[in-house]
């Protein structure tokens, strides 16, 4: 079974919730070793999420100011990179 960065970005916030299966994880994980873009939309979308649950565990103006601009920041990168033809797909059998 053929795992694309398409799919690696699907499943990431699925993976970051723990919604997903072991195995499923561990090639996540192997994904993320060889492919920079993804370790990047991975961390990126780490940082968002942290930004979001401070967001809400304090949600006053200036925190929720912090997360848009971050947000903003992390989307405008988004349109760069994770299906280039350079890309290294990682086929797992
Ligand atoms: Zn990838």
């Amino acid at each position: 079974m053929r795992r694309t960065c398409a799919e690696m970005t699907e499943m990431a916030t699925d993976h970051m919730e723990g919604r997903l299966p072991m195995a499923t994880n561990a090639l996540i994980q192997l994904h993320l070793m060889i492919c920079e873009h993804c370790a990047t939309y991975y961390k990126q979308l780490e940082q968002v999420r942290a930004a979001a649950a401070s967001a809400a565990a304090d949600p006053r103006p200036e925190n929720i100011d912090a997360l848009t601009s971050r947000f903003r920041e992390w989307h405008a990168k988004q349109g760069s990179g994770c299906e280039g033809a350079a890309h290294p797909d990682l086929d797992l059998g």
